[in-house]
């Protein structure tokens, strides 16, 4: 399945209409160019000057006129790191919202030492070229040296209420779109009928958590920013990733349903919230509605059903699920040692685990078995190390299988120097 998804950003110029086009798979985002009269309009500039620099060369067979303009869509750094190529000589202005570098990561770097080794692990970036596939919405082994050397700061910011301008005699709108960040908009040309959605619609279900670690994505706002985008009705819709959707139907189809996934798996976990459910029982019972699960674009190779639904009741709620026996776990190891018939018993347990390919009652129990003194903490540690492999290998979802395999090689390699074994 993932192997199929590489076909959402194979290297290509996609003409989108006669003056539109999209640079897809250059880097990890798409990039876009409108040509106006006398001078062209670059949408999103990816992470780094050199990827963005052999995307424009591919986008200038379509026109050598001057950038008049550069459009970030949100400031996440594969959007807006590879400027400078853009800019030239031109000096061309640089729109964005007026809250543009509020993304999380802006915000609070405290947590950013370990967000740095996550990010690592969900993007697979450290894996053997044979255990790499890819992101979900980006390929694999994108070339980051330079990443964000390019970034220009914005030049135009364009209030909350939004802004409609007309450069190089293309009518612009900008519309305030909260989302995966709270910076987001999305991009319409009325005369075109082209929306540019940024990150806040692609072919996968949306990354409402990202397991690198961010704060609340406001799932509310993300589901209505995307009706919003819906109401335009466009012809041609261009994600911040992933390939462009060409006609009409299609594209207004999958604005509305990709909305509608976000709101239902919002309403059925607050529907649970109420019933008094742990996120654990929420996480395992949300599903999305028949007909939306089916749609390509919301199959779960970068977002997760599950991880959405523990990130809403988070954001809701906080880390407490209501029941009292979690507000002092203590550590439970030894006592799961002693019912299941002491440390030899629970040792055989998970290799019998292991054997079945049951995976992830090999990796709780390997688990309980790091914290037991008496436990062979080296097979625990090989454990763990086949049963990530063994889940990996079951996993479509991009972020999960890049995490399971990063992590499984950094326990091997001995890189992993935190408190595990
Ligand atoms: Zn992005």
């Amino acid at each position: 399945m993932l192997e199929g998804q590489n076909r959402q950003f194979e290297r290509k110029v996609v003409k989108v209409t006669d003056n539109v086009f999209t640079a897809v798979g250059y880097h990890g985002a798409n990039t876009s160019m409108i040509v106006g009269s006398d001078g062209v309009i670059i949408v999103d500039t990816l992470k780094g000057p050199a990827s963005a620099a052999s995307a424009l060369e591919a986008l200038r067979a379509h026109s050598d006129k001057p950038v008049k303009a550069i459009l970030y869509t949100h400031s996440h750094g594969d959007h807006i790191g590879g400027a400078s190529a853009f800019v030239g000589g031109d000096k061309p202005e640089i729109y964005a919202m007026e809250n543009f570098g509020t993304a999380e990561d802006g915000i609070n770097k405290s947590v950013n030492p370990v967000k740095a080794k996550r990010n690592v692990r969900q993007f697979g970036r450290n894996l053997p070229p044979h255990e790499m596939t890819n992101r979900g919405v980006a390929p694999a082994g994108t070339h980051d040296h330079d990443g964000g050397n390019g970034f220009v700061p914005p030049t135009v910011r364009v209030p909350a209420d939004g802004l409609t301008t007309t450069i190089a005699g293309v009518t612009l709108e900008f519309h305030p779109a909260p989302g995966e960040t709270d910076d987001a908009m999305f991009i319409w040309l009325p005369h075109e009928e082209v929306l540019f959605a940024g990150d806040n619609f692609y072919h996968a279900f949306p990354n409402l958590y990202a397991i690198r670690g961010t704060s609340y994505r406001d799932v509310l706002n993300w589901s209505a920013s995307v009706a919003t985008m819906a109401e335009f009705n466009p012809k041609f819709l261009v994600p911040g990733h992933t390939m462009p959707i060409l006609d009409q139907a299609s594209a207004v189809a999958a604005l509305k349903n990709y909305s509608d996934a976000i709101r239902s798996v919002y309403d059925q976990t607050v529907i649970g919230i109420n019933a008094g459910k742990s996120p654990d029982q929420i996480a395992h019972e949300v599903r999305l509605p028949a007909h939306l699960a089916d749609q390509p674009y919301l199959v779960e190779f970068y977002g997760s059903v599950p991880h959405a639904v523990r990130a809403i009741y988070a954001g809701l709620l906080g880390w407490f699920d209501g029941n009292p026996t979690t507000l002092n776990p203590k550590v439970r190891a030894t006592k799961v040692a002693r019912l299941a018939g002491g440390t030899m018993a629970l040792t055989s347990e998970m290799n019998d685990a292991l054997t079945a390919g049951d995976y992830q009652w090999a990796l709780e129990l390997s688990d309980h078995l790091k914290w037991l003194e008496d436990a062979d903490r080296k097979l625990a540690r090989n454990a763990k190390i086949q049963a990530l492999r063994g889940l990996a290998s079951r996993e479509f979802n991009a972020p999960n299988r890049n995490y399971y395999l990063s992590y499984a090689n950094e326990l091997e390699s001995g890189k992993l120097s935190e408190i595990w074994f």
